[in-house]
């Protein structure tokens, strides 16, 4: 949801990635790798819209100082993969996740599959995942402890 033109927002709250949106909303800059997802808050804190800037700019509006622009947009990006697992995996019961044991051939992993999501104990199992599935995946961020990927789209 967008509302268009923005009350002047004085402050973001961090919800989450977008990887399909590639232009930084704030500065225009284009091609980016991914664009960070924020919630607009006005003086009273109540949401007016959401908007999507690139991991600089989305650092300096959530007020990021520690460390070099690129360590600033890197920690950006990855709280923000991980605010978006988070929201994908909201609202899905433990009881809902299909418990499947794969395995490289070596030692067995525990994966746990909904639909379009799958969890794995690690961001390193991407290869496997996609050998044992037979599709794409494509890695969102983690989320208590563990990497949360969804089907790759085309
Ligand atoms: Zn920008």
């Amino acid at each position: 949801m967008r509302s268009s033109p923005l009350a002047k927002p004085t402050r973001y709250t961090m919800l989450g990635v977008d990887d399909e949106v590639t232009t930084c909303e704030h500065c225009g800059k284009s091609n980016l790798k991914c664009t960070v997802v924020l919630g607009a808050l006005d003086a009273d804190g109540n949401a007016v819209g959401d908007v999507r800037f690139g991991r600089d700019c989305a650092a300096a509006a959530l007020g990021r100082r520690k460390g070099t622009a690129k360590a600033k947009a890197d920690y950006i990006e990855q709280e923000a993969r991980n605010a978006q697992a988070a929201r994908i995996v909201a609202g899905i019961f433990n009881s809902q996740w299909a418990r499947v044991k794969i395995s490289d051939g070596r030692f067995p992993v525990w994966a746990y599959f909904h639909g379009q999501i799958a969890r794995l104990p690690e961001n390193r199992y991407l290869t496997l995942l996609e050998r044992v599935t037979g599709v794409a995946w494509r890695y969102v961020g983690n989320h208590r402890g563990e990497a949360v990927y969804v089907k790759a789209t085309s």
